[in-house]
């Protein structure tokens, strides 16, 4: 019973009711949150580790739930559980679009935006046509956006998810895999997928400086990408400690806090024009 879900498992923990009963409502005042706009995307730098040039920025969603802002681990859980995660990442994938489409107007160089892309959005028959019909409406290039799917998006169907990965990079778009290393796949069959980029989970990030640290992972997982002629970010940059060693060990692109925290889409817009004259 314990992998039948994680409903289930909750049964067998303390407190599972209670759980189980916050779940319930946080899935109807999800319903709600969509219909009302509660939901709003925040938006995270990511920077070119060689030139320190801002390049991109992820899309992160938040709720606004009572006066409150819930953090995604709150709500995508079961969101995921519940499908509700496809009408959400479809919002944001609109959002994200449209938001981009708006800053590049005000650039100098374009700047490039990266939506999650849940397993279940990836599953969906329509995907490639609902991301090419999203571009087209919200006028962003196929080129400046960036979708993270992670590993375990992939595994059910490879064959399938290649396939459809492989369509999106036919419009341009390009593909990130996230929380590179962490999931269970082998690393010879992540060869054999279509995508740009790998990102490293910040978990790898954090074991690069201080007591038991460890570079041998991230070492080898940059090394892995750059044979397969596959780009590498690192996400989870907190110290300066460790943005040297990620650029010293050739990682091509960084993101996290001492870089930048996820920050409403007016102050990102603002943030960006004042480099870009800076
Ligand atoms: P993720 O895709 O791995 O996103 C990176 C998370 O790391 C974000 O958490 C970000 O705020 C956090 N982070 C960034 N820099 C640092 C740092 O230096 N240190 C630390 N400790 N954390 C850092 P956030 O925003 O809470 O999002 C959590 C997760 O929720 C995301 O993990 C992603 O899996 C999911 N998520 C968020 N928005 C969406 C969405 O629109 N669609 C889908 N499917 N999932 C989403
Ligand atoms: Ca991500
Ligand atoms: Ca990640
Ligand atoms: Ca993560």
């Amino acid at each position: 019973a314990k992998d039948a879900g994680r409903n289930t498992y909750r049964l067998f923990t303390p407190g599972g009711d209670a759980a189980i009963a916050a779940d319930l409502q946080i899935e109807n005042d999800l319903h709600r949150a969509l219909e009302r706009d509660e939901l709003v995307l925040y938006f995270q730098p990511q920077f070119e580790c060689h030139s320190g040039r801002l390049v991109g920025a992820e899309a992160l969603v938040r709720w606004h739930r009572d006066g409150r802002l819930v953090a995604p681990e709150e709500f995508i859980p079961v969101a995921e559980d519940t499908g509700l995660i496809v009408p959400i990442g479809e919002w944001a994938l609109r959002e994200a679009c449209r938001q981009a489409a708006g800053w590049q107007q005000r650039l100098e160089w374009p700047v490039r935006v990266a939506v999650n892309l849940s397993p279940r959005q990836l599953e969906d028959e329509q995907v490639v046509e609902r991301i090419a019909q999203t571009l087209q409406a919200s006028g962003l290039p196929a080129q400046l956006l960036e979708l993270e799917i992670t590993e375990n998006a992939v595994v059910r169907d490879t064959r399938q998810a290649a396939f459809r990965l492989q369509r999106l990079r036919a419009l341009g778009v390009s593909i990130a895999i996230d929380d590179f290393g962490v999931g269970y796949s082998s690393l010879s069959y992540l060869q054999e997928l279509p995508v740009d980029k790998f990102k490293i989970d910040h978990s790898f990030v954090a074991r690069l400086q201080g007591p038991g640290s460890d570079a041998r992972l991230v070492r080898a997982l940059i090394a892995m990408a750059h044979s397969l002629d596959v780009g590498i970010v690192a996400e989870g940059v907190e110290t300066p400690a460790q943005l040297r060693q990620l650029q010293a060990l050739g990682c091509d692109e960084a993101q996290g806090y001492l870089l930048g925290r996820p920050v409403p889409a007016a102050q990102f817009l603002a943030r960006i024009v004042a480099l870009q004259r800076a």
